[in-house]
Formats: structure tokens, C-alpha cells, sequence
């Protein structure tokens, strides 16, 4: 064996009949195993192997008599991805905790190398944190702290990191329902904290000019369905407090107005008892207040799609439900 590849310790089984390698270092693991898990393993299986004895530092096709299998993808993703086959607990289903990195790694090339349940355990973890309407996103702003433990962030890997590289593995495997979302968030983290930006530049991922332009799109759609004064049709009549529920609400979207621009799905709480409620409106323009920024909220996330240039909710809805639909017996 050659002394610059590097033996992955807990993917080597001393009875292994394939090599799997990626870069410098080499997994031992059953080849038919992985060709019943993997379609496009077991076509790659399939093809001849080359005579024995060819020089291991430039054809590796044969280690210790075995057929060596070189893939392509980064190091890392291929050691978590063989893990999640081959290590039992490694990579266990929602709601059990998995790590970022892990989980996109299991994804991507799930997906590419067609291991269905797996790409279909990784979609359902994401389904979690990455919702697809209006009561999802209210429901995980609620609950930020679980959100984040589902999914551990890796080292300092800031959350808008993460979602500029959900949102590029959703693009490459073609699960577009989590888009939306992710542009969502992404606007929230970065739309009055430009540093931010940063973030999502040195993530991973490379920064794409169409979400660069998304980002700019959602920030406008933002300011077309929540400016200042988006809920003032109170009746006058039914206000307990001389009419005057309308301006003060006004005013307070005014003070507020980076607040209302930056979480405009969150700015008002469900119920009156929230804390942009407090009691200092009417309960009669309250509730007119709440419907009429229910009904805000319901539109701003109907038009998201085709802002974004994504197909209908509708689609993206069918796209989801077969993602994560579980097997047919
Ligand atoms: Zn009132």
C-alpha cells in the first residue's frame, strides 16, 4: 500500500471487498452492499476493472487485491456519507440531532448517487427548520432554540452561513421548496446587518448573482406589503379609544420600521397578549389590526415564488411531498 493514502480508520472492515477512495485516503468497506443502496454504485461496479498491478499513484485501480473505486467529491462529504450507511446511529432520523456539515453531505450525495431513504432522512430534517408557510415560519421564530439543536451548527458557522448553503444543495438537487425559505431567512439576517453578508460570501458555498438578485427582489416585496401604515383600516366606530388606535399604531410602525422590515412574518405576534400588542390598542382594533396583517402576511408569502422566479406553491408543494413521501412498499 501506498505510504500518501491514508486508511479512514472507522470505514476500513478488514473483511471489506471494495476500496473507496477520495483524495489521499481510503475506505474499505462491501461493495455489495453499497450496490444495493446505490444504483449509480452498482453501475460504476458493473464496469471492468482494469488488469491487476496497475501503479497505485496513478491509475489506483487495485489495493491489497482489491478494486479501488476513486470518487470525485470532497473528502469530507464521502466520509460522512459512508458513515450514514455504514456506522449504525451515525445519521439517525429527525428528530435526532445531526450535525450541518453531515447533513448536507448526506443530502448531496444522497442525491447524486441515488440512496433514496437517505436523501429522504436528510429532507426530513431540513423539513423541520425550513418551513413552507406562513404558520411554519410564526412557529419557528417561536422556537428558535430547538431549531438550532435539531441542526448543530458546525463550529463557528454562523445560521445565515447555513442557509446560503441550504439554499445552494436545494438549487443542486432540485428540492426548490426550500428556497423560499431560505431567501426568507436569508433577508432577515442580512437586510439591515450588511456584515452579514460576509457570512454567506465566505461560507462554503460560492455567492450566486441570482441570489444576490432574490435578495434584493424579497427586499422589495417586503417593503410592498408591509410599509409603514399597512394596517389602518380601523373603524373608527368600534375604537374604544376616541379613533386615536390608528395613529398610534402608525407611529409605532414608524419607530419601528427596521423591525417591521427585517421580520415582517414576525413583527406582530399571533395573539394580543404578544409584546408589540401590549394593551395599548382597543381589542376591536386589535383584531381588525391582526386580520388585516394575517391577510399581509398570507400575500407577501403567496407572491414569494413568482418573485423569486420559482414555480407555483402549488409545484413547489408536489415537489416536497414526493421528497419526503415515504417508501412504497
Ligand atoms: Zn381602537
Amino acid at each position: 500500500m501506498s505510504a500518501a493514502l491514508n486508511k479512514v480508520e472507522d470505514l476500513w472492515f478488514p473483511d471489506g471487498n471494495v476500496i473507496i477512495r477520495v483524495g489521499d485516503r481510503v475506505c474499505r468497506v462491501y461493495k455489495g452492499f453499497l450496490a444495493s443502496q446505490s444504483s449509480v454504485l452498482a453501475d460504476m461496479f458493473s464496469i471492468p476493472q482494469p488488469p491487476h498491478g496497475e501503479d497505485m499513484m496513478h491509475g489506483t485501480d487495485v489495493m491489497d487485491a482489491l478494486p479501488v473505486v476513486a470518487l470525485p467529491d470532497p473528502q469530507e462529504e464521502v466520509t460522512h456519507w459512508l458513515r450514514a450507511m455504514f456506522l449504525p446511529g451515525d445519521f439517525e432520523a429527525h428528530p435526532t440531532p445531526v450535525g450541518s456539515s453531515q447533513l448536507l453531505a448526506v443530502l448531496r450525495l444522497s442525491h447524486k448517487y441515488d440512496v433514496q431513504y437517505l436523501r429522504r432522512r436528510a429532507l426530513v430534517h431540513l423539513a423541520a427548520c425550513f418551513p413552507t408557510d406562513v404558520d411554519g415560519v410564526q412557529d419557528i421564530s417561536l422556537n428558535w432554540t430547538s431549531q438550532v439543536n435539531n441542526i448543530q451548527l458546525q463550529g463557528a458557522e454562523s445560521p445565515v452561513a447555513f442557509d446560503a448553503r441550504v439554499y445552494t444543495v436545494a438549487n443542486e438537487i432540485g428540492a426548490l421548496w426550500l428556497v423560499p425559505f431560505t431567501v426568507y431567512a436569508m433577508h432577515t439576517d442580512t437586510w439591515t446587518s450588511t456584515y452579514a453578508i460576509d457570512d454567506i460570501v465566505n461560507s462554503d458555498c460560492a455567492i450566486s448573482l441570482t441570489l444576490v438578485v432574490r435578495l434584493y427582489k424579497i427586499a422589495n416585496l417586503v417593503q410592498q406589503h408591509f410599509p409603514v401604515g399597512f394596517v389602518s383600516g380601523f373603524s373608527d366606530s368600534e375604537c374604544a379609544h376616541d379613533s386615536l388606535c390608528k395613529d398610534y399604531e402608525r407611529r409605532r410602525q414608524c419607530d419601528t420600521i427596521e423591525a417591521l422590515q427585517v421580520i415582517p412574518l414576525t413583527y406582530y405576534s399571533r395573539s394580543s397578549e404578544g409584546h408589540h400588542m401590549a394593551n395599548d390598542i382597543c381589542p376591536a382594533c386589535c383584531r381588525i389590526m391582526l386580520e388585516q396583517y394575517s391577510d399581509a402576511c398570507m400575500m407577501f408569502w403567496e407572491e414569494l415564488p413568482a418573485t423569486l422566479e420559482l414555480p407555483s406553491w402549488q409545484d413547489l408543494l408536489a415537489i416536497k411531498a414526493r421528497d419526503l413521501d415515504a417508501p412504497r412498499a
